[in-house]
């Protein structure tokens, strides 16, 4: 069994939610799966976009569980969500109903054309590293620094505890 850390976030209603909702829902799913186990999941934030600045505000999260899952299967698990929410990919960082990345998974580290672990750019977002202090107020990166040591040097994202 492998501990792995998601962020989650929304900005975009879908069909049939909003952003807090479709979070939610999302996390209903990802814990129906037989083969993810002790999932906790942080507060719900509200944070600035980052990239385009002329979309809505996010609703941000962040996920512990335990998996026998591999990380390809995982991530092909977290697609799957995504597209049942009707994601879409077109323009970069831009708004979305659901995003589901793999943080971390164990202490892997993978760089891979569809997956790299630890996620590249976790360490400069206060959107991810807020809520993964809240997880795990003792969480280090991979190169040995603590995430509240990182935060320190994340841009002020205005995040909101909802
Ligand atoms: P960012 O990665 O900067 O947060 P994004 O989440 O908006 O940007 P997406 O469009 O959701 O990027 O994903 C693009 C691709 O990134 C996915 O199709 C996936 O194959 C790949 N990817 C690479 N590493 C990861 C990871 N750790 N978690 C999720 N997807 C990843
Ligand atoms: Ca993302
Ligand atoms: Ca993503």
């Amino acid at each position: 069994m492998n501990i792995s850390y998601i962020g989650l976030g929304s900005n975009l209603s879908g069909s049939m939610s909003d952003p807090q909702h479709q979070l939610n829902r999302a996390v209903e799913t990802i814990r129906q799966h037989a083969n993810i186990h002790e999932f906790k999941l942080s507060s719900f934030y509200s944070t600035s976009p980052i990239g385009p600045q002329d979309q809505p505000d996010y609703v941000n999260a962040v996920a512990r569980l335990k998996t026998t899952l591999q990380p390809l299967q995982l991530l092909d698990y977290l697609q799957e969500i995504e597209d049942q929410h009707q994601r879409k990919r077109e323009l970069r960082w831009g708004a979305r109903t659901l995003d589901l990345d793999i943080l971390t998974y164990a202490n892997f580290e993978i760089v891979s054309e569809r997956l790299t672990i630890p996620h590249p750019r976790m360490g400069e977002r206060a959107f991810v590293l807020v809520p993964l202090l809240e997880l795990d107020g003792h969480f280090f990166s991979a190169q040995g620094k603590s995430a509240a040591d990182l935060l320190a040097n994340c841009a002020d994202q205005g995040i909101v505890k909802l």
